[in-house]
């Protein structure tokens, strides 16, 4: 190809060349800036024209479309890791930043994006954006149990490669699969070589397997919470149907309580324990979506539902306190779930829900040292009848009583909460997976 255009070349007239020169110079600019566009955002860090189109596999049937090239890498190559550019490879930069990596997980595209808009300014992540091979720093604790003298995550994968085909090449989901199937098989995690621990025989291998199953430890990798901060700033009091196919309605949304001692709305403190729990199930390895995240948004109940159908959460847990007049003595935590003849759940999703409400409530209750109060099982409760999933209200407190008001808008006592309901998820999913 190179060859042919050289002789057109020599075969113009060299007035015209440097007509033609001039002309073609502003275009080539233009182009280049153009093509590492798409929909008005800019890739020109990951990704280059020229380079795709040549050096990727996907990346050459696009040469000579620029606009085609650049939509097939946003759309699907940057889904599949290709490299797009020399300066930067994604295996490389999620394989160099750990601490990226517990945020980011397994979304690729994510990479892209960090690096396109902050990463390329800083030395330490410029230094990673090609040239790495192995995982670096690879998760090692299970739970609350660390792993490190019997498992290094580039041993194991190497030694089993068939574990990356089935979970993905993500270093807490190998970690799982090594404790919840590789020591069941006596797999070696480490090279026994290097340390004696590190054979299955050893008796520390037999030690770490007794203390996983003692101490209950369980890692959240592959599951889903969706986690829904109860009522929005401002309420929503025209009405929807209680459950799907039902003629009786409630409110869409309210407005919920207001704490006369804090001074502070019910929504505002539900969102503040939702986004600690959220942070506390992230690091414990869950995926959580969250029905909202600011105070300003309108989600009726049924909406709020059908966003954890389509987040294909495992569970729902909705985030509210309580509030009743003249009862400035009650206190404590407890639950909302379907009651047993729920007509619009199964019964596999009822019985779940209740186990869920039990475990929560109790969890909650060890970690703040609240009193336990009686658990509700209702059938008129819309996002409960709505959600294809196990889901519970969580009524974490009285803001009609002064000091759990005050309590429940101290950010300390939000952690407790956020770290007990996190123990409670735990549990649920130890008894259910
Ligand atoms: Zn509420």
């Amino acid at each position: 190809m190179r060859g042919a255009s050289l002789k057109t070349r020599r075969a113009v007239p060299f007035a015209m060349l440097l007509v033609l020169l001039v002309l073609a110079a502003p275009c080539t600019v233009f182009a280049g800036n153009a093509t590492s566009k798409y929909k008005g955002v800019s890739y020109s860090r990951v990704y280059d024209y020229e380079y795709y189109t040549t050096e990727t596999t996907y990346g050459k049937r696009y040469a000579g479309k620029p606009e085609k090239a650049i939509a097939h890498f946003v759309r699907y190559g940057m889904k599949r890791g290709e490299q797009a550019i020399a300066s930067f490879d994604v295996k490389s930069y999620r394989y160099g930043c750990p601490k990226l990596r517990r945020e980011l997980g397994t979304d690729l595209p994510a990479y892209y994006m960090h690096y396109q808009k902050t990463g390329y300014k800083r030395a330490y992540y410029r230094k990673r954006a090609v040239g790495i091979s192995e995982m670096q720093e690879a998760i090692t604790k299970y739970g609350k149990v660390e792993l490190k003298s019997i498992y290094d995550y580039n041993y194991y994968v190497n030694r089993y490669p068939a574990v990356i085909r089935k979970v993905g090449d993500d270093d807490r989901a190998v970690l799982k699969y090594f404790v919840t199937k590789g020591m069941k098989k006596n797999q070696t995690g480490r090279d026994p070589e290097k340390s004696e621990k590190a054979s299955p025989k050893s008796a520390a291998y037999k030690k770490l397997k007794k203390k996983i199953k003692s101490t209950h430890s369980f890692d959240g990798t592959g599951l889903i919470v969706c986690i829904d901060p109860g009522h929005q700033a401002v309420g929503d009091y025209s009405h929807e149907a209680i459950g799907p196919g039902s003629g009786t309605t409630k409110p869409k949304v309210t407005s919920g309580a207001y704490g006369h001692w804090s001074h502070k709305n019910e929504f505002e403190i539900n969102l503040e324990v939702s986004k600690k729990l959220r942070d506390e199930l992230k690091a414990r390895g869950y995926t959580v979506v969250m029905t909202r995240t600011t105070h300003n948004v309108h989600i009726t109940n049924i909406e709020r539902a059908q966003f954890a159908n389509k987040s294909k959460a495992d569970i729902m847990v909705r985030i509210h306190a309580n509030d009743i007049d003249g009862a400035s003595s009650l206190n404590g935590v407890f639950c909302y779930a379907a009651a047993g003849n729920n007509r619009f759940l199964s019964q596999k999703v009822i019985t779940r829900g209740q186990r869920l409400a039990v475990l929560l409530r109790d969890a909650q209750a060890a970690a703040t040292g609240q009193r336990k109060g009686g658990n509700f099982y209702e059938n008129d409760m819309t996002g409960i009848n709505w959600a294809k999933m196990p889901c519970v209200i969580v009524e974490m407190g009285y803001m009609s009583n002064p000091s759990e008001d005050m309590r429940l808008a101290n950010s300390g006592f939000q952690m407790k909460i956020a770290k007990g309901l996190a123990n409670g998820i735990d549990q649920y999913f130890l008894e259910f997976t």
